[in-house]
């Protein structure tokens, strides 16, 4: 049988490395199942300016592989595969690896572990015209890290909920111009947002109401995108610096189905409002959540390495008081 390893964090994004580098250097030797796409959300941008101490910014794919190799310097073990399925409801936890075990077979892998940390983060939903190869290169699903690059541009803001009204409200105090484009013919957010969006920057924020983004173009940038009405379906070729996608994110909680006490919108449930001895922890004692597989509103990666960092201080002293 495997060893039972004190610590497995599933996830290599900030909130995984960060948790990964306390646990390290507390000598827990945590194991980091990091998926087959690790480094998490920064790897699909550029230049990252909001992390703090890098003064000239950094690029998301570097700030990744120096947390790794930070992570690694102090003992942690990185396996680059993704997790296939979990079994919490018995002691050591079961994390199971690899392809679809054969019917009524052992699965292909399987690591044990007396805490786990759980952060494997969310994804945005896209709009699925062609974008995502232009993500850092003129298209974002964060203005609050990405609206400075757009200082007097022209930029659009994909959907209407309040989310797509944050986008638009970071991104109003830069560009020259904010143009939301939504499906319906009145926002679904709530009216104190519409109200700072559509009264108090009447001046610069637009709407195109009843419309979606049917397509992008561009070489190493976008440049244009191609509006087009849902009722007339009538297309509009339109100039753009800036695409701004806000509607909605996925957390990455399809294993944890059943395993672990979920949100309605899928988002993993910490015990953070009840002031408990670890507030990290999920519905089952010893696994503990971290970063944006948790955390919908900041989204930051500052906030998911802190977040990162507390789960892993909960995981070593509830380990301790295990014995
Ligand atoms: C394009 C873009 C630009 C951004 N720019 C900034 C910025 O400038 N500044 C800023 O602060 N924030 C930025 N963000 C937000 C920031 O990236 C996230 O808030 C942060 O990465 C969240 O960290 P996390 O560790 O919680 O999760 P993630 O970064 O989402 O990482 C989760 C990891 O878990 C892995 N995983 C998922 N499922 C499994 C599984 N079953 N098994 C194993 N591994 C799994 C994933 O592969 C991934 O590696 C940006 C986000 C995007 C998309």
């Amino acid at each position: 049988m495997n060893e039972v390893r004190k610590v497995i964090i599933i996830g290599s994004g900030p909130a995984g490395y960060a948790a990964a580098l306390y646990n390290a250097r507390a000598a827990l030797v945590p194991l980091v199942l990091a998926g087959g796409k690790w480094g998490g959300q920064l790897m699909l941008t550029t230049k990252v300016e909001n992390w703090p101490g890098s003064n000239e910014g950094i690029m998301g794919p570097d700030l990744m592989e120096k947390m790794r190799q930070q992570a690694k310097k102090f003992g942690a073990e990185i396996v680059d595969k993704n997790v296939t399925a979990v079994d919490f409801s018995k002691r050591p936890f079961e994390i199971h690896l690899g392809g679809v075990p054969p019917a009524g077979g052992p699965p292909s892998e399987v690591y044990l572990a007396e805490a786990v940390i759980v952060a494997t983060g969310a994804e945005a939903k896209m709009l699925e015209v062609g974008e995502e190869k232009f993500l850092g290169r003129g298209v974002s699903t964060c203005a609050v890290c990405d609206a400075p690059f757009y200082k007097d541009k022209i930029t659009f803001v994909v959907g209407g909920g309040d989310a797509a009204m944050e986008e638009a409200l970071a991104l109003v105090k830069h560009a020259r111009e904010v143009i939301i484009v939504h499906r319906r013919d009145q926002f679904r957010a709530s009216q104190i947002m519409q109200d700072r969006v559509l009264k108090d920057h009447a001046d610069k924020i637009k709407v195109i109401w009843d419309s979606q983004v049917a397509g992008v173009a561009g070489e190493e940038n976008l440049t244009k995108i191609v509006v087009e009405n849902v009722k007339t379906q009538a297309k509009q070729e339109l100039a753009v610096d800036g695409l701004f996608i806000a509607i909605g994110h996925k957390p990455n909680t399809q294993i944890f189905k059943g395993q672990l006490e979920l949100d309605k919108k899928g988002y993993l449930v910490t015990r953070w409002g009840d002031l408990g001895n670890f507030p990290t922890q999920t519905s089952v004692t010893g696994v503990f959540g971290a970063g944006d597989v948790v955390d919908f509103r900041y989204r930051q990666a500052v906030t998911a390495a802190g977040f990162g960092v507390m789960a892993a201080l909960d995981a070593e002293r509830w380990l301790e008081q295990q014995g």
